[in-house]
């Protein structure tokens, strides 16, 4: 199905050898390693193309801007949005949901209100809200979940009270690999005109996402998990939230007319883009999702949960092995632990045996506290993943066990 040696030489990365073999990179949730198409794009458009965007008349500053904005209507297609004014870009996930948080909080929550959030969530879609919450004497409310990692949805209608202004929750859980049934729960809001922000930092990499089929009023995600650069991110909100909420941050770029009596801002998306835009890694993220389709979602969804179910059963010869996130419906991650061993002891030697895996809560501690646990070990596959590697990780776990129980 897909042709994984010719995928691997895009990837040098995958070739690097610290102790005895190239390293079995299994950390993927936490950020993606790059195709080399879209290093190549950063490093020839700061060579040959670099200007700053929407300021300056001359070529290159109109070429950049094209580029800037070419990329905003990659990202709209990919998300299959309905028009580029609903793409934001940011600098990742947080910084997109901070950016609603603080936005839509500002205009549309007030004392005794209520957010509702999951218990799968990161830290930085709990966070944000705290803030918002304690800013304005509101209240979070939680959809709980179960020994396997999914949401309980049984009491939700109770959940989305009169007094809810938003529900916010993962597509797919990052410590767990859980993928929520998130159409369901934004119907069940939208019964009660209740607006839902999907964060889709542990999605786009693994499914097909449609905003409109899904109906998400935000979904935002980050550049680095998705085989693009570090430090872009999207934020897609339905335009008549964008319409109404006000700027996040202000500066140069925002702003229609500037007097020291008043300002007027831009229409949008750039409304909430002040300041330079981190325009270049927008451009490497195009390039990310073009390379990302060129092998196609589909294709990577498939071949990804082969490599889960494979794993499944394969560390299941793992002595005292107890895994963690059970449900039926996950994408390509594995978190499990050791009874009696430390996950960080783990990690360590596993690197020395070049394996690259996530140890510790993963930004989810409210999730570990629900199961006791300080931390998991976590494998999540991309899809230049291979079955050997999986064997190779099974093995050696089995060798680390041994040595440590
Ligand atoms: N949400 C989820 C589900 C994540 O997995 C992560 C990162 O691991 C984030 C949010 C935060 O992403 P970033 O650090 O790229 O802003």
């Amino acid at each position: 199905m897909l042709d994984i040696d010719k995928i691997r030489k895009d990837f040098p990365i995958l070739e690097t050898v610290k102790y005895k073999r190239p390293i079995v990179y299994f950390d993927n949730g936490a950020t993606t390693q790059k195709p080399k198409v879209v290093t190549d794009t950063l490093t020839n458009f700061y060579l040959s193309k670099n200007a700053n965007i929407h300021r300056a008349v001359h070529f290159l500053s109109q070429e950049s801007t094209n580029a800037y904005e070419t990329a905003r209507t990659t990202i709209k297609s990919f998300l299959n949005a309905s028009s580029e004014k609903e793409i934001i870009f940011t600098s990742g996930t947080t910084e997109s949901i901070n950016l609603v948080a603080s936005s839509f909080g500002e205009r549309f929550i007030f004392k005794g209100d209520e957010i509702l959030i999951s218990e799968l969530e990161h830290h930085s879609n709990i966070v944000p809200w705290q803030f918002i919450a304690e800013k304005k004497g509101a209240i979070i409310k939680v959809i709980p979940m179960n020994n396997k990692g999914e949401l309980i949805l049984d009491n939700l209608d109770n959940l989305l009270s009169d007094k809810t202004k938003i529900v916010t929750l993962n597509q797919v859980s990052n410590s767990l690999g859980t993928i929520n049934p998130v159409k369901k729960i934004i119907a069940a809001a939208h019964k009660k005109e209740i607006p839902v922000l999907i964060d889709g930092a542990q999605s786009v990499q693994h499914m097909k996402v449609d905003v409109q089929d899904l109906d998400a009023d935000f979904f935002v995600f980050s550049g680095h998990k998705l085989y693009g650069p570090t430090g872009i991110g999207v934020l897609y909100g339905k335009e008549k939230w964008l319409e109404a909420m006000p700027p996040y941050k202000g500066g140069g770029d925002m702003i229609k007319k500037v007097s020291f009596e008043k300002t007027t801002y831009a229409d949008l998306p750039l409304k909430f883009e002040a300041g330079t835009a981190n325009y270049i890694d927008a451009i490497g993220l195009k390039s990310a999702i073009d390379y990302v389709q060129g092998v196609g979602l589909q294709n990577i969804a498939e071949y990804e949960n082969d490599l889960l179910k494979y794993a499944e059963q394969k560390l299941k010869e793992v002595p005292n092995i107890i895994f963690y996130g059970t449900s039926v419906n996950k994408a390509a991650t594995i978190s499990f632990g050791i009874k009696g061993v430390h996950p960080t002891d783990v990690g360590t030697l596993l690197d020395k045996l070049d394996i690259a895996v996530r140890t510790g809560s993963h930004c989810t501690q409210p999730l570990m506290d629900f199961y006791g646990i300080s931390g998991t070990i976590r494998a999540s596959f991309a899809f230049y993943n291979m079955k050997e590697e999986i064997d190779y990780f099974t093995e050696s776990l089995k060798k680390v066990v041994m040595m440590l129980t």
